[in-house]
């Protein structure tokens, strides 16, 4: 324990002079030292003055920086050093780093994250050192790399992306449930959400885009079921289509939901644009939303557009025209060609 000790006093005397070095990254981490961890840390602090530095934070989840877009993604571990760290991607859809228990003090933590990259990452003690197991996605590259200058570790991502990309194209509802009804005009949501997804379905395949219709027909789909195709079949690309409906009669106008990610406003925001542009419908922008299944389930970049509103008089005339639905589909596709830089 004493020559822990020592090794601890030395550690934090280079830690200190790296903060005085470096700046922010390491004085961020001292302000969250949790005042419970840091008692429980017990004989080897005993002596310790209050204003040394302390390599210790019982937050792991601070200590992580994840980004990603559409092919790439970054996932950084800054450490407040980074001596004798292990990074290892060198086998096939996992990546496994060692950190010395010198440099930080957690608890254990495992996470299912399972987006397009990462299926789980899981943190544990072994002996005197923490392992770091991350595991990926199929398709999905690692590259790691240890700075010992500034205590952190990169792991880059890559996701192999489909060749041409493929397209989920959801048409909303069906079967047994219509989606919005709008009885004086005739027609149900489940219909026109139909319509516009096969016309949408063809553009794309003949723009050289790899299909899926999660349905082709009117019958029901578990909600379940449409993401999870996706999912299985890895698509680059999530579409729902809807038609909305209000209590007012007044409303109209077209909206994009979206997970919330940057990634997804990108793909939102073109699509957004185009049926704007193209249609001269109210633009009620694009819009976060974490409470739908199909946007929460799909691993990949998702949206749900809604084309107009059947309960508008004016606005339902115009969707149950073929010529119009014609104009939706076409600004959908060309949205995605911007998208994909196609
Ligand atoms: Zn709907």
């Amino acid at each position: 324990m004493r020559r822990n000790c020592t090794i601890r006093r030395i550690f934090a005397i280079t830690a200190a002079i790296t903060l005085f070095a470096s700046g922010s990254a390491y004085a961020e981490n001292i302000g969250k030292i949790d005042n419970e961890v840091y008692k429980g840390l017990g004989e080897v602090l005993e002596n310790r003055q209050p204003e040394e530095a302390v390599p210790v934070n019982s937050n792991f989840m601070d200590r992580i920086d994840y980004k990603k877009d559409r092919v790439t993604a970054r996932f950084l571990i800054k450490l407040p050093g980074a001596e004798e760290v292990k990074a290892d991607s060198s086998e096939l859809n996992s990546v496994r780093v060692e950190i010395p228990s010198g440099i930080m003090r957690t608890s254990d933590l495992s996470k299912d994250v399972n987006d397009r990259y990462i299926k789980s990452y899981n943190l544990y003690s072994s002996g005197d050192t923490y392992v770091f197991e991350m595991k990926l996605q199929d398709n999905v590259k690692a590259d790691s790399f240890v700075n010992e200058a500034t205590g952190e570790i990169s792991i880059s991502l890559e996701k192999q992306v489909n060749s041409p990309p493929i397209i989920v194209v959801d048409a909303g509802h069906g079967g047994t449930d219509p989606g919005a009804v709008n009885s004086s005009a005739g027609i149900d949501e489940k219909t026109l959400n139909l319509k516009v997804s096969e016309l949408l379905g063809d553009m794309l395949s003949q723009r050289g885009y790899e299909v899926v219709m999660n349905r082709d027909s009117d019958y029901f789909v578990p909600l379940k079921d449409r993401y999870n195709n996706a999912n299985t079949i890895d698509a680059d690309l999530f579409v729902s289509v809807h038609h909305n409906s209000a209590g007012s009669a007044a409303v109209s106008g077209i909206e994009t939901l979206r997970p919330n990610s940057a990634e997804n406003k990108i793909v939102a925001d073109y699509i957004q644009e185009e049926l704007i542009k193209n249609t001269g419908a109210v633009n009620r922008g694009t819009k976060i939303r974490t409470d739908l299944a199909v946007l929460n389930g799909t691993r990949m970049p998702a949206v749900l557009l809604e084309l107009g509103f059947m309960s508008n008089a004016n606005e339902v005339t115009r969707l149950k025209d073929s010529s119009y639905q014609n104009i939706l589909a076409n600004s959908v596709a060309d949205g995605i060609d911007k998208y994909f830089g196609r």
